[in-house]
């Protein structure tokens, strides 16, 4: 048994290539023996969403906080509320964060995944206009 204490890694600001909007970031667990998974615990202000992007493998979005907003392109947006699970497809391009107006927290559970960053979203793909 492997232990992942929440207070042994402290959040740090995502990444600006990657991010707009104050997003906070950091890895709770991964295992690289068995079948590669990396848990990322993100917190998202209101406004905060990552860029367009895509994973090689799938991606779970497990809400812990508050609500989260993801699009897959050519789709409509869709909000998700704590205790909510998404599953991003591999190759699926997407986006994902704050509701605008309020703030959220997701786990992402990524299994077997290389990400791919793209273009920043738009304030009006954000607020889904
Ligand atoms: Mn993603």
């Amino acid at each position: 048994m492997k232990i992942f204490r929440a207070d042994d890694s402290p959040f740090k600001p995502a990444d600006l290539q990657s991010f707009v909007g104050g997003a906070r970031t950091k890895l709770l667990a991964s295992d690289d023996t068995h079948v590669n998974v990396h848990v990322y615990h993100v917190q998202f202000p209101d406004g905060a969403r990552t860029n367009w992007h895509t994973h090689s493998g799938p991606q779970w979005l497990l809400v812990t906080e508050g609500s989260i907003r993801v699009q897959c392109e050519g789709q409509r947006h869709e909000d998700v509320e704590t205790g909510d699970a998404v599953m991003i497809p591999p190759g699926q391009k997407h986006w994902h964060g704050a509701v605008p107006g309020t703030r959220g927290v997701h786990l992402a559970i990524n299994v077997k995944v290389k990400t791919d960053w793209l273009e920043p979203v738009s304030d009006a793909d954000y607020r889904g206009q």
